[in-house]
Order: C-alpha cells, then sequence, then structure tokens
C-alpha cells in the first residue's frame, strides 16, 4: 500500500523483548516487583553512567516523586522550561506549588541559561528563590547545563533535569540527567524506547533512590502488617514492563544511530528549500535527533507550517507542530514568564517531521518529495 499511515514516532521492538517478557512470565513474577525490574534499573543505570536508578510508572510520576524530594511544597516557586511538554510542570501543581516559565535560547531550543542565572540573581537579593529548576531536554538535544548547575549550585537549588525526551544523546560526552541532584526518563510509547509507559529515575545519591522508591510502593514500612507513617503513591514500574525496557535498551544505541541518520536525510533532501531552518545542534551536544524538528519562516517559505502538516495529513502522515510553550496555555497563562519570545517564534513555525525508526528510506523519501511540492505552489 502506498498510503499507509506514517506515525510520528511508533513504537519499535527488537529481538529480545519477548524473550524478556517469557522469562517474567516463567518466573510468575507478574506483580509489580521483581527480577526483571532490578535488572532494568542495575542495566539504565550502567547505560547511563550513573550509580542508581528507580523505575516508575511514568515520567510525570518520576518529576513528582523528585520534586517532593527536593522539598517543594506549597507557597514555594519552581523554575521551568516554557517550551515542553506540559509533563515537565504538572507536578509542581501536584504539590501545591507554582512554575514560573523560563524561555528558550535559539542555539538549543532549551531554557536560556543568562536568563536564568539573570532572574536567579535578582530573586536572591529580594530572598525569594525558588525551590528546584527543571530543566528540560527537548526533542533529544540537551540545554546548556552547565551554567546552569554553577547559578543552581550557587544559591543551593535543587537541579532536576527532565531527560524524558532525551535518551541516548550527549552533553560534553556524558547523558543528560546525570548533571543534576537527580534525572528522569519517559517509556511512553512514542519516546525512543518505550514500554508502552513507564519512567526511570537516575541520580549518585543512594539516599535519594531509596526515598522515592519508598514513596512508589505505597510509604510501606518493612513490616508485616503494613506500617505507614508518610504518604505514598502506587507510582512503581510492573516486571512484565520492565522486561520489555531490558529488551529495548539493548537497541538503545541502533535507534540513536537510526535517528540521527533521518534526520540527515530530512536536512539533505530540504535544508535548500527558501525559510526552512533545522534544529541547530550546539558544539556541546550530540543530540539523539528523537525527533526531526525545523522552522519554516512563512515570510521566506510563502507556505506556512500549518499548510504543510495539512498537506502531509492528506497523505496520511503524521506530523506535528512543535510544543506550544506553557505560558501560552490557558493551564498555565497566569503564571510568571520571563522572557517568552523565542519558545513563541518556535511554536508558531515549528514543525516536527515522523522520525520512527521502524519508517523505511522510501518512506521518508515519499514524505520529502511531499513536503518539496508544497513550495512549488
Ligand atoms: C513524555 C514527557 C514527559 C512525561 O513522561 P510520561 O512518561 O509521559 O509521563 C515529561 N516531559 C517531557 C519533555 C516529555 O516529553
Amino acid at each position: 500500500m502506498e498510503n499507509k499511515r506514517i506515525f510520528l514516532s511508533a513504537p519499535h521492538m527488537g529481538s529480545k523483548e519477548l524473550d524478556f517478557v517469557h522469562e517474567a512470565f516463567a518466573s510468575n513474577y507478574i506483580a509489580p516487583v521483581g527480577p526483571q525490574l532490578e535488572s532494568f534499573e542495575r542495566e539504565f543505570a550502567a547505560k547511563v553512567n550513573t550509580k542508581y536508578a528507580a523505575a516508575v510508572s511514568s515520567g510525570t510520576a518520576a518529576l513528582h516523586l523528585l520534586l517532593r524530594y527536593a522539598g517543594v511544597g506549597p507557597e514555594d516557586e519552581v523554575f521551568c522550561s516554557t517550551f515542553t511538554f506540559v509533563g515537565s510542570a504538572n507536578p509542581v501543581v501536584y504539590l501545591g506549588a507554582r512554575p514560573v516559565f523560563i524561555d528558550s535560547d535559539e542555539q538549543s531550543w532549551n531554557m536560556n541559561p543568562e536568563l536564568l542565572v539573570g532572574e536567579i540573581e535578582k530573586r536572591a537579593r529580594k530572598n525569594r528563590l525558588p525551590k528546584a529548576v527543571v530543566l528540560v531536554h527537548l526533542y533529544g538535544q540537551p540545554a546548556d547545563i552547565d551554567p546552569i548547575k554553577k547559578i543552581c549550585n550557587k544559591y543551593e537549588i535543587a537541579l532536576l533535569e527532565d531527560a524524558a525526551e532525551a535518551l541516548g544523546a550527549q552533553y560534553k560526552g556524558k547523558s543528560p540527567g546525570t548533571f543534576g541532584m537527580a534525572g528522569f526518563f519517559s517509556f511512553n510509547g512514542n519516546k525512543i524506547i518505550t514500554t508502552s509507559g513507564g519512567g526511570m529515575i537516575v541520580s549518585e545519591d543512594k539516599q535519594l533512590i531509596e526515598k522515592v522508591k519508598f514513596w512508589a510502593t505505597q510509604a510501606k514500612e518493612p513490616s508485616p502488617h503494613y506500617e505507614h507513617t508518610e504518604i505514598g503513591y502506587n507510582y512503581r514500574l510492573s516486571n512484565v514492563l520492565a522486561a520489555i525496557g531490558r529488551g529495548q535498551l539493548r537497541v538503545l544505541d541502533d535507534r540513536v544511530k537510526k535517528k540521527r541518520c533521518i534526520f540527515r536525510r530530512y536536512r539533505d533532501g530540504l535544508e535548500d528549500l527558501p525559510g526552512v531552518h533545522f534544529m541547530p545542534e550546539p558544539d556541546f551536544a550530540r543530540s539523539s535527533r528523537w525527533l526531526t524538528c525545523l522552522t519554516i519562516d512563512p515570510d521566506d517559505a510563502g507556505i506556512d507550517r500549518d499548510r504543510v502538516i495539512g498537506r502531509l495529513e492528506e497523505n496520511n502522515i503524521e506530523a506535528r507542530p512543535t510544543w506550544k510553550p506553557m505560558h501560552l496555555q490557558p493551564l498555565y497563562q497566569r503564571c510568571e514568564v520571563i522572557g517568552g519570545h523565542v519558545a513563541e517564534q518556535l511554536f508558531r513555525q515549528g514543525i516536527c517531521l515522523p522520525s520512527g525508526t521502524g519508517m523505511n528510506r522510501k518512506d521518508q523519501g515519499r514524505i520529502i518529495r511531499i513536503i518539496r511540492k508544497c513550495w512549488e505552489l
């Protein structure tokens, strides 16, 4: 079929996932915790080169646990990236705190370190420092972590990294998510690897990892009658899903290679079109290119982003606008925003192209031809 649906980033299983799931069934560890889960945590920590990991039911749950560990509570403020998915801000509100949104820079599309430093210094003079900073690494691209880490260290603000979209990327040779107090990843259906749903917290801090695991299992004290002194959640990843994750981890490097190759083919096929600008890759970053993103400047292109998405949809191809900034969301429009114009522009002009690693060269060629045709009208 010439016209089969092409998705933005469909799940792509390797050859080992089912073997591990069979192991889980054979051992009858269908219950949440079990040997697959422990292996997945150990293997994941080794993969991103950090000491400890805790597998949970989603990336959003991971951030909820981390913000609580950072002591975030009612009346507190948490600085977040405005250009992101809503999952990197909602848990701030679960805890009764308020997000303050920081604009992106043009070189990484992620949090602008200069804006952040300026705002924190200003707050320090007024004695109104945020309790935490949630730093997102969007579309597989690391933010400029060093200056952000430096200012957080200076004022003892907890730095939490939202690396949900950035597994397999590198910042100065190391995995994003491993620089702050803790970081987290997501295994939601369209992420670079998936367990159908799930998340992972990583940290060098053993105490942190033990505490979040404790909260994630209803804060159950070690006693046979289920003693409770703290409020907890049902946030642990299932042993069966961890088995899928173990298989997926074994194909991660290959997926990154493929994602970068998909990006290069789009760039080679489209970069000469007037008004087209691909998401840059700064010197400090090796992006996983989870999704190939670009902007279309309608003044130079003579066509806008929405028309291109529409043309692709007519051909049964799923492309999407880039994330709508949080400060433009009805949910968060009353929150404070520092800057905002860069993220607004990236949203107005940005498009994410189908980047599934299961997509073949022919499919991608078809997408490129359809996009090029938009410029000939
Ligand atoms: C997917 C995602 C999350 C949330 O992860 P879930 O596993 O879907 O809860 C958080 N932040 C970003 C940037 C994401 O893309």
